[in-house]
């Protein structure tokens, strides 16, 4: 059960000495016990507290990783039922089937998708995550494909229902801690043995969730503790309805059994390719750890990926970038020098046009919390007052000689107190969109 915020504090070193970053240790127990502190901030608790501490405040769902080193995916950690009461933490793990019925072509096709379909987007990499490989009756292929998968960068889940096929590719990829699915009814012990030897990671498999929390119940007392759910149905209505209730009953009654991420298998609900990547999208949306897609396809990854980053976003804090100066297309000292605000999707969009003019500039990007340059003006965070002094000591005076600052095309209201808090420079107002930033510069200073 949590504790409440009194029952922390009793467990408190009462020295009010201020360290963790408020002034009382039970201002700072109560904020442990609303998530909103992390208990190492106390460099005074004792050991014995800490321990009581850490499994009390331990997230609902249990963080999983799969995989090791740069390949590591981690899932679950998940602490709200919507996103707007915190923020999701582990964005759902998104990954492609491999069976090994298939071809040497179709399988290198797949991991050559995996590999190089990346995307750049607001400093982001965004990417596939994992490589499942199921089964299809031999085990020393079993093993060749998920090596291959492995020696390309993924994270793996290894799909059998054959001990001998585990074991040879655990023999080959063991040590980068594979998810082994499933364990079921029929092999729950062979497979908790072999996840304790290999020290991976296991997802249990039921036909429907009281199932599946008998299993997981049965692997939390034989001492496992990174479990993934699959409840077992491939239906779109009764998959959700799983997965809300299994979020439900982790988040808000505690109960551990299902306190665990999960695995969804769009890649099995369907045949149609935008069908499944509607399937993936809905499960990306409400709960899903882990979802298998059958094939890595740019147009149906993106958008997912996207989705994603929306969804797994924390939405109390602005993606910001660094208040600076910032040199694209290696500018000179007489290039032109623009700002913005320092939101990063305002960033991006604007550093973007700028380099496809291939008109070398100065981007200044003014701290705005956050804020977009519209929203920024009107909270008094784009203005006059702040952007001359943050001018004058950027230290853009002295990398050109140029005295001409271009200020979004939206905040042309500001030009006049501008010109007051900048003597010397000329203000330009420059376009309201993004995408005509390109004609701008190439008319006025290519
Ligand atoms: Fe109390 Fe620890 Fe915070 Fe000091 S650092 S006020 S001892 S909780």
């Amino acid at each position: 059960m949590a504790l409440s915020g009194i029952q922390i504090f009793k467990m408190m070193p009462k020295k009010n000495c201020g360290e963790c970053g408020v002034p009382t240790c039970l201002a700072f127990a109560m904020n442990l016990a609303a998530g909103k502190a992390e208990l190492a901030q106390c460099p005074y608790v004792s050991e014995e507290a800490k321990e009581k501490l850490a499994s009390a405040s331990a997230p609902p769902i249990r963080t999983v990783q799969i995989g090791t080193g740069d390949s590591a995916v981690k899932t679950g950690g998940e602490t709200v039922l919507f996103r707007h009461e915190k923020t999701f933490n582990n964005p759902t793990a998104l990954g492609c089937l491999i069976a090994t019925s298939e071809d040497d072509a179709s399988v290198d096709a797949k991991l050559k998708a995996f590999t190089q379909l990346k995307y750049e987007r607001v400093g982001l990499t965004l990417k596939p995550d994992l490589i499942a490989i199921r089964d299809g009756g031999d085990p020393a292929r079993f093993a060749t494909v998920a090596k291959k998968a492995s020696d390309a960068g993924a994270a793996l889940i290894l799909m059998s229902d054959n001990l001998d096929a585990f074991k040879a590719a655990l023999a080959q990829v063991g040590k980068n801690k594979p998810l082994l699915y499933a364990a079921t009814d029929g092999n729950l012990d062979a497979i908790s043995a072999l996840s304790k030897e290999f020290d991976c990671p296991i997802a249990v498999k039921a036909d429907k969730v009281g199932d599946v929390a008998r299993l997981s119940a049965a692997l939390i007392e034989k001492g496992h503790k990174d479990i993934v759910l699959d409840s077992g149905t491939r239906n779109l209505a009764e998959l959700l309805r799983d997965n809300v209730m299994i979020r439900r009953l982790a988040l808000e009654n505690l109960y551990r059994p299902l306190g665990f991420p999960t695995i969804v298998f769009p890649c099995d609900m369907t045949d149609n390719p935008v069908d499944e990547a509607i399937v993936a999208g809905t499960f990306i949306s409400k709960y899903g750890g882990i979802a298998i897609l059958s094939d890595l396809r740019g147009e149906l990854l993106f958008p997912l990926l996207l989705q994603r980053l929306n969804i797994f976003t924390d939405p109390q804090r602005p993606m910001t970038t660094e208040q600076g100066i910032y040199p694209i297309g290696n500018p000179g000292d007489q290039s032109p020098i623009l700002i913005t605000s320092n939101f990063s999707l305002t960033y991006f969009i604007v550093s973007g046009e700028i380099e496809s003019s291939r008109v070398p500039s100065w981007l200044l990007v003014l701290n705005t919390d956050g804020l977009s340059v519209l929203t920024a003006w009107a909270a008094g965070k784009f203005v006059g007052d702040l952007i001359g002094p943050f001018v004058r000591k950027s230290g853009i005076e002295e990398k050109t000689k140029t005295r001409k600052l271009v200020i979004p095309g939206a905040a042309a209201i500001i030009s006049g107190d501008l010109e007051e808090e900048l003597p010397g420079w000329e203000i330009a107002i420059g376009p309201r969109e993004g995408a005509h930033i390109p004609a701008y510069l190439r008319q006025n200073f290519a």
